[in-house]
């Protein structure tokens, strides 16, 4: 055994022991193509899904005993996951917090806007069914986040967005528990000039830190609207982008400097719907690379890095990948 095994197999023999205190679910070489929308990814050798803020407790205990590197995954729609797959804990964030309420008590201090109020989601609800409830209640704001897969921690981090808008537009406040090794375990609470985001990309928050939930400013509205808004903008959606095939939506943000679109780009370089393996420029919206069926992250990133070396030399143009790539090339 060597080195690398030996500690892979302390840090599992760590969580192995401590298995009976902890109330979520615990796996170990569990393949993660079961848990990313690309379906495509090897093993973590452990795989952690807390349901509580004791069970996270206890994964930061594990952290600090024996050096674990982590990784957090929410829906895994904005995710590539190595072949290799993650040598390390996963921390699959889907059952920690799924609160969704109204702050009473915080309505009066939100003087922006007096029909406004604020909603609290968890970190770990998901974006098409907290979507599903604001159009029942009539609770507006949060309709740019129409289509996107994900869950509202993994919005947060990529400051997800449509042509409508992106996550930093309603948010007020962010509290989260670091798990990182060598600080405290307790909520961090970010909130107004804290919250600062670019596109795409959140700039606030430190490594390791789980968001445990959010507010967001909203408005009362007939529920008609939001539900029309969103029914559309569902509509639209569709008939652009290869929804029918795994993907993780857009590859490469858009390359803002060369007033292009990143689908332009990769069109103007003749990749739309150029194979690598069973990986695809997908013909209808060539910023995605679709998986054909069995396609292997190492055809994912073949075609990125095709795109990318290319479109610099070629155009000039710097693609920078939007998906998160984990694990090893
Ligand atoms: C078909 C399709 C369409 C898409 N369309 C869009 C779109 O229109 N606009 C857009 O912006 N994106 C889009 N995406 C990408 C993706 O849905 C978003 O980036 C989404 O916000 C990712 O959320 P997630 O929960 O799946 O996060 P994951 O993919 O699991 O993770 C993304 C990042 O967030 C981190 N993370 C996740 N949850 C937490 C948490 N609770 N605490 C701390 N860190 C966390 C992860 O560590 C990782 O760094 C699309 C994806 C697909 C598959």
């Amino acid at each position: 055994m060597d080195k690398r095994q030996k500690s892979e197999e302390n840090w599992a023999q760590w969580f192995k022991n401590h298995a009976s205190s902890f109330t979520g679910a615990l796996f170990f070489d569990e393949p993660l193509a079961r848990y990313t929308f690309y379906q495509i990814g090897g093993p973590a050798r452990i795989l952690a899904a807390p349901k509580c803020l004791e069970d996270l407790k206890l994964l930061k205990e594990g952290v600090e005993a024996t050096g674990v590197p982590f990784f957090i995954l929410g829906k895994g729609s904005n995710l590539l996951v190595s072949d290799q797959g993650f040598e390390g804990l996963v921390i699959r964030t889907h059952q920690l917090n799924l609160e969704v309420q109204t702050t009473e008590s915080e309505k009066a201090s939100d003087s922006r806007d007096s029909e406004g109020f604020l909603l609290r989601t968890g970190g770990s609800v998901l974006i098409s069914s907290l979507l599903r409830k604001t159009a029942q209640e009539g609770w507006s704001g949060l309709e740019f986040w129409t289509g996107i897969p994900g869950s509202v921690g993994g919005a947060i981090i990529m400051n997800a967005g449509t042509h409508l808008g992106e996550s930093q537009d309603r948010l007020t406040r962010v509290e989260t528990y670091s798990l990182e090794r060598g600080t405290r375990f307790g909520p961090s609470i970010f909130t107004g000039e804290d919250l600062k985001f670019q596109y795409r990309k959140n700039l606030f928050l430190p490594p390791g830190h789980i968001i445990w939930s959010a507010d967001w400013r909203m408005d009362h509205v007939e529920p008609e609207k939001v539900k029309n808004l969103i029914d559309e903008t569902l509509k639209r959606r569709k008939l652009t982008q290869p929804i029918d095939y795994p993907s993780c939506g857009s590859v490469f943000k858009n390359p803002k400097s060369s007033g292009k679109n990143a689908w332009q780009v990769i069109d103007q370089l003749g990749l739309r719907g150029h194979i690598e393996g069973k990986a695809q420029f997908s013909e209808k919206h060539p910023n995605f690379i679709i998986n054909l069926g069995g396609a292997k992250a190492s055809d994912v990133l073949a075609l990125i890095r095709l795109a990318q070396s290319r479109a610099a030399v070629e155009l000039g143009i710097e693609l920078e990948e939007e998906v998160i790539f984990v694990g090893e090339e």
